[in-house]
């Protein structure tokens, strides 16, 4: 099996998991914008997309659900 980049491994994506496009080859390398949560991405821009959607996500969900926020009311 020829592997022409390092971080071509199986299992490890190749697409950026916000805006689902395929990693772009960079001097023989695949890039991919990794953050500190193991999440791949095609840029910092999409991460920081991601990130500031996700926050919006859980601040909905904490919405939605009071008891899920900062805190159980019932100490
Ligand atoms: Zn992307």
């Amino acid at each position: 099996m020829l592997m022409s980049s390092r971080y071509l491994v199986n299992g490890s994506p190749r697409c950026c998991m916000f805006c689902g496009e395929p990693f772009r080859p960079r001097d023989g390398d695949i890039e991919f914008w990794r953050t500190s949560a193991g999440q791949h991405f095609c840029s910092e821009f999409c991460a920081d997309d991601a990130e500031e959607a996700q926050f919006r996500k859980r601040r909905a969900a904490a919405a939605t659900h009071p008891g899920l926020g900062a805190g159980s009311p019932h100490l």
